[in-house]
């Protein structure tokens, strides 16, 4: 089984805290289409599998494509491919972008879930983080999508923000527990370099939050999502029993996936490959029959490292058997012993062979993983 992820690289405008690779243009998108078959067929022997079990549009806007792009490049995988009985086909949409008419095409051609970039339903958090959308557009997306027949709908949402308050943290929850949303994707803001919020903040304009503030909002968080009948199974994931995210998993459990598009990444379980950040070199390179991505043959250290930072960010944790006979007797006793230390602290769990760290402790969790890193 494997996956494929689309980079759809165009927005209408940039948001104040954005740096994923997107320019604000349409010119070009109508032959976005035809370059990623192009680049499919060009890189179908990438995969070690034929099957694939999960797409994902993602950007950029994916949104901004019409449902006959989109249903182009479902056709193209499923030339190339053989799509499993059962995929997810998930499409990134901002809510200004939904209409009725839209979801229903969506819907038809085979998309069956939607990760809709909410944010927050404040408008005077959309503002500050320059989202072209208002609260009311956000609620009508989720809306018109469960009545275009999407039953899985996952929005993202963000906290940690400047200007904001608890409260409206609290009112963004419960305005998605009021919805028929089965999936929370929440993240905590991050000052990017070199994006205009980051700038802001360099010159005094902006203070972030405290870290017991970040820490009181992740709390909340998790309450109220367990209340709701929420699973936090990743980091910054949540979602009801039977809608996890089968894309994104499959990146936590080492599965194949062919990433297509400008600044898409890829990873076929010997390399992890990467398109440039360019239109016009990606544009060129395929239009010339040619790869234009870097690629990194990965060691076994490599894979050892990216085995530990995917596995113990989830709650399936990491399996002391899978380490011992991928990485070596020495590695696993060295995951015992600094995993001992994690267990005596309360931070890790274990249940037989299966380490985890304890879902409350997600928030810190980056600075326990590169604990277990091989250097
Ligand atoms: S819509 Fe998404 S990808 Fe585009 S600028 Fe905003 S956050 Fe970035």
């Amino acid at each position: 089984m494997s996956g494929i992820y689309i980079h759809v690289p165009y927005c209408k405008h940039k948001c104040e805290y954005c740096d994923f690779y997107s320019v604000v243009t349409s010119e070009g998108k109508e032959k976005f289409a035809s370059l990623i078959e192009k680049e499919l067929v060009l890189r179908k022997e990438y995969l070690p599998d034929n099957e694939i079990e999960t797409i994902y549009f993602g950007g950029g806007t994916p949104s901004m494509l019409d449902e006959n792009q989109i249903s182009d490049i479902l056709n193209s995988i499923s030339k190339n491919y053989t799509i499993s009985k059962n995929p997810e086909i998930t499409l990134e949409a901002n809510p200004d972008d939904l209409t009725s008419e839209l979801l229903i095409s969506l819907r038809s051609i085979g998309v069956n879930r939607l990760s809709i970039g909410i944010q927050s339903f404040s408008d005077i958090d959309l503002k500050q983080l320059g989202r072209r959308h208002d609260a009311s557009q956000a609620v009508n997306a989720v809306n018109m999508a469960h009545n275009a027949d999407f039953d899985n709908i996952s929005i993202d949402l963000i906290y940690g923000l400047p200007y904001s308050n608890t409260d409206i943290w609290i009112s963004n929850l419960q305005k998605a527990f009021e919805l028929p949303v089965s999936h929370l994707s929440c993240y905590h803001l991050i000052y990017e370099e070199g994006t205009p919020l980051s700038k802001r903040v360099v010159l005094g304009k902006v203070t972030p939050v405290s870290e017991d503030l970040s820490v009181e909002q992740f709390q909340i968080l998790q309450e109220m999502s367990a209340k709701n009948g929420f699973i936090h199974y990743e980091i910054s994931n949540l979602a009801k029993e039977g809608c996890f995210s089968r894309h994104n998993s499959s990146y936590w459990n080492q599965v194949p996936y062919l990433g297509l598009g400008p600044s898409a990444h890829s990873y076929n379980g010997i390399s992890r490959d990467w398109n440039p950040k360019s239109i016009a070199i990606w544009k060129n390179s395929i239009e010339n029959g040619l790869f234009a991505g870097e690629s990194e043959i990965l060691s076994l250290k490599d894979k050892h490292n990216d085995y530990l930072i995917t596995s113990l960010r989830t709650i399936w944790g990491a399996n002391i058997d899978f380490i011992s006979m991928n990485f070596g007797m020495d590695k696993a006793n060295q995951f015992l012993k600094t995993a001992e230390k994690y267990i005596k602290q309360g931070i890790i769990e274990h249940n037989g062979g299966i380490y985890r760290i304890k879902s409350k402790h997600f928030f810190t969790s980056d600075g326990v993983i590169s604990d277990f890193l091989e250097i």
